[in-house]
């Protein structure tokens, strides 16, 4: 354990005592954290957890988002993404354009496929599954994290099929794990609000449990800065640890700062720095038992993430090709890191870059020995590893 470098008093000196014994924190320091001002002991807090958890190491993945459709049944306030069906803006990509983008996308050395996309009653179920099929078949090494837990809910219902009959064939089309997408906040008088029609907290939770126990992990989002309150926060993050603790499932959880343009809600002001950054630091202290916390550039920038990897942060998202969802939001800060200099952002902050697939395994890709990435990564400190693929032409590489 990290021996604390100062010696911390306030109101926040009970916390940090706990903090340096290693113990859980509770609701009400949870919101204590949120309404501090002591920003700088926060972090310090913050980040003797993440120095504990992961020393220097900095994780990045190198992604391709699959965006396949933009037309959904639903409206939420909070989406600038989805189209009706009807609209001539909607799009679905063919499982062929898929292919191609993969293709592209493998000569640069892609590590995972990121897809989601909005609930089409007009795909048959086989469509996602030649999906998985088809990026494979031209990219085997990379992980597949597929469809958020609304998404499984919706193929569940439209398929009449259970959650754990749609990822046992999912499974065998290729599927990794899950992301974390469709959380919002996990508080269902909030998501009457900014997502009504959408699943209930307690099914994006069971969803996600279910999942943990076929054998795929998942992330888990946070989507703060709309109507929520501080304590709404707290409640979400103890209702993932309660799941975590009895599952170990959820990989990472993903804070995202709401972006109002181009959605229902376009008056509501976009979220400061520091709330920000509280935002990382509580994420670190209250869930103890999730092992990343991850931030994604394109909702915040380069430079605050550099910071906030003093604030708890331990991955940085990715490259993020053709992501297509939060851009509709208007969340684009114009730096579009590449690989290379997302990994010399990450020195400049005193860290040590590693890349990853989903699934948080380090270094270049080896199958039977033989480097198969065509882009292998250069300078990165992380260790090659050796991942046990099935052979080369086959489907479900890379499962868990
Ligand atoms: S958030 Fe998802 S479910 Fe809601 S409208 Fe957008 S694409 Fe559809």
């Amino acid at each position: 354990m990290t021996a604390f470098k100062f010696k911390v008093s306030g109101p926040l000196a009970p916390i940090a005592e706990k903090v340096r014994r290693g113990e859980r924190l509770d609701r009400e320091d949870g919101v204590a954290l949120f309404k501090t001002n002591d920003i700088f002991t926060l972090g310090y807090l913050a980040n003797q957890v993440r120095d504990r958890v992961h020393g220097d190491k900095t994780f990045y993945t190198h992604t391709l988002h699959v965006n396949y459709s933009n037309a959904c049944v639903l409206d939420c306030a909070l989406c600038a993404y989805y189209r009706p069906l009807d609209s001539e803006e909607a799009y679905t990509f063919s499982v062929e354009q898929m292919a191609a983008q993969a293709e592209a996308a493998g000569k640069l050395g892609v590590r995972e496929f990121h897809i989601t996309g909005g609930l089409n009653p007009k795909l048959p179920f086989e469509y996602y599954e030649n999906m998985f099929r088809g990026l494979r078949a031209k990219v085997p090494w990379a992980t597949i994290k597929a469809f958020t837990a609304v998404e499984i809910d919706f193929f569940s219902k439209k398929f009449r099929m259970t959650v754990e009959e749609i990822y046992r064939r999912l499974g065998e089309a290729g599927l990794n794990c899950l992301p974390g997408g469709g959380a919002e906040i996990l508080v269902d008088r909030v998501r009457d609000i900014v997502c009504k029609g959408k699943i209930s907290a307690a099914r994006w939770l069971e969803v996600h449990e279910i999942g943990h126990r076929a054998g795929f992990p998942s992330n888990a989002t946070m989507l703060y800065g709309h109507v929520e309150t501080l304590e709404d926060r707290v409640d979400h993050m103890l209702k993932l640890r309660g799941v975590q603790d009895r599952t170990q499932g959820f990989l990472a959880f993903v804070p995202l700062s709401f972006h109002a343009e181009n959605t229902a809600m376009p008056d509501l002001k976009p979220t400061t720095g520091i709330e920000d950054l509280k935002v990382y630091a509580v994420s670190r202290l209250m869930l103890d038992n999730v092992p990343h916390i991850k931030l994604l550039w394109t909702y915040v920038g380069t430079k605050l993430l550099q910071v906030a990897l003093d604030f708890g942060v331990d991955d940085v998202g990715s490259t993020n090709m053709e992501e297509r969802i939060v851009k509709a939001a208007g969340a684009d800060h114009g730096d579009r890191p590449t690989r290379d200099e997302l990994m010399e952002m990450i020195r400049h902050a005193g860290r040590t870059p590693c890349e990853v697939d989903s699934l948080y395994r380090e270094g270049p890709v080896q199958m039977a020995g033989e480097l198969v990435a065509p882009s292998p990564v250069v300078g990165t400190e992380c260790r090659p590893v050796d991942v046990a693929f099935g052979d080369k032409t086959g489907d479900g590489v890379a499962r868990r």
